[in-house]
């Protein structure tokens, strides 16, 4: 079973747990491997929180977590010194050297290498619990990503606008984002991004205007041919042709990227602010005085 199963064994049927006399899990099950090189931050707490539940309700039950590494980050640490102290034993394992589960007539085998002894264990625990990582559903992530033109990280969780300047902004205007969306966390850290959120998003809505930049898109209609380039260039799909024939561009939406500017080839569209005309200007006020 994974670790949230175990969770909902123990909340909803502890008296399968005082019959148990021994449980193994297994952790990075999934994670931090090839496939999947993440941690999910999370699976290393949720085993300690469920042992110590397990120890709370039957104190005499062995539990072994074998571990590649244990991240009870910040304060989460104190529970794991408390499993130590109540007996849970950690046994470390490497990538190349993983657990092995047999199972046989409804028993359950786990083998493992045990560095400190030098020896291979085996366990025949009544209870095997993986703690599974947390991974971004891709086509899930994908839709949203499409429909609001939402950048991914590479593992398919959505990336913000700035990992420490603006952590709950993406980068389009007026989408927040809080909670494991972003990347895996854990129940408080998941509200406090929301309440950044919500904050973010109140500054928008409690404005009566909003100002936008100077720097914008702006079309030429009597130059443009309606060749579709820039509708099909602009990164957030805010260019397109209007019932007169030519490309019209929101300046509300525009990002003021320049990408359509410099694709256009009638040189239909200039970026306000950064017109052509001004920056010939300033490189001949650069460079107008070499010959
Ligand atoms: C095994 C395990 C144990 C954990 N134990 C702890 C713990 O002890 N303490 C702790 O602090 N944290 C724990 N966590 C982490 C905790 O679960 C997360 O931090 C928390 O759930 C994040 O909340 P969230 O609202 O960001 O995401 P979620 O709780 O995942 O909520 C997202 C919601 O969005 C819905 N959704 C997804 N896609 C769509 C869509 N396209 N349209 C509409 N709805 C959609 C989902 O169905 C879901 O209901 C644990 C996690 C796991 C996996
Ligand atoms: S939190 Fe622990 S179990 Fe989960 S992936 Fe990271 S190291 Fe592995
Ligand atoms: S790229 Fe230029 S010519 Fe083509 S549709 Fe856009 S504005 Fe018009
Ligand atoms: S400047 Fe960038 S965001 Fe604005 S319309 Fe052109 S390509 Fe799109």
């Amino acid at each position: 079973m994974t670790q949230l199963e175990l969770d909902a064994v123990i909340e909803d049927h502890p008296e399968k747990v005082r019959a148990m006399s021994q449980a193994v899990m297994i952790q990075c099950a999934g994670s931090r491997e090839k496939e999947n090189p993440n941690c999910s931050r999370i699976c290393c707490q949720a085993a300690v929180k469920n042992a110590l539940r397990m120890k709370a309700l039957n104190p005499e039950m062995d539990i072994f977590i074998l571990y590649r590494d244990i991240r009870t980050y910040g304060f989460y640490e104190d529970y794991y010194r408390e499993a130590r102290n109540s007996g849970v034993q950690f046994i470390r394992f490497s990538l190349d050297n993983k657990p092995e589960v047999w199972v046989e007539n409804d028993r359950i085998s786990v083998f493992a290498e045990d560095g400190i002894l030098g020896r291979r264990i085996q366990f025949e625990p009544d209870c095997l619990a993986l703690s599974t990582g947390m991974k971004a559903d891709d086509e899930t992530t994908e839709d949203l990503a499409m429909m609001f033109h939402l950048p991914r990280t590479g593992d398919h969780f959505f990336l913000e606008d700035h990992v420490k300047l603006r952590p709950v902004d993406m980068s389009v205007r007026g989408i927040f984002i809080a909670g494991t969306a972003r990347s895996p966390k854990t129940i408080p850290e998941s509200i406090t991004e929301a309440h950044a959120a919500a904050c973010r998003a109140q500054v928008l809505l409690a404005k009566k205007e909003i100002n936008l930049g100077a720097a914008v898109a702006k079309v030429d209609g009597t130059k443009c041919a309606a060749c579709l380039i820039c509708v099909r260039a602009c990164p957030f799909s805010i260019p397109f042709i209007n019932e007169d024939g030519y490309s019209q561009i929101d300046p509300a939406k525009c990002r003021g990227c320049g990408v359509c500017a410099a694709e256009c080839p009638a040189k239909a569209i200039q970026l306000l602010a950064y017109e052509d005309d001004q920056i010939m200007a300033k490189v001949d006020g650069l460079f107008g005085g070499l010959n």
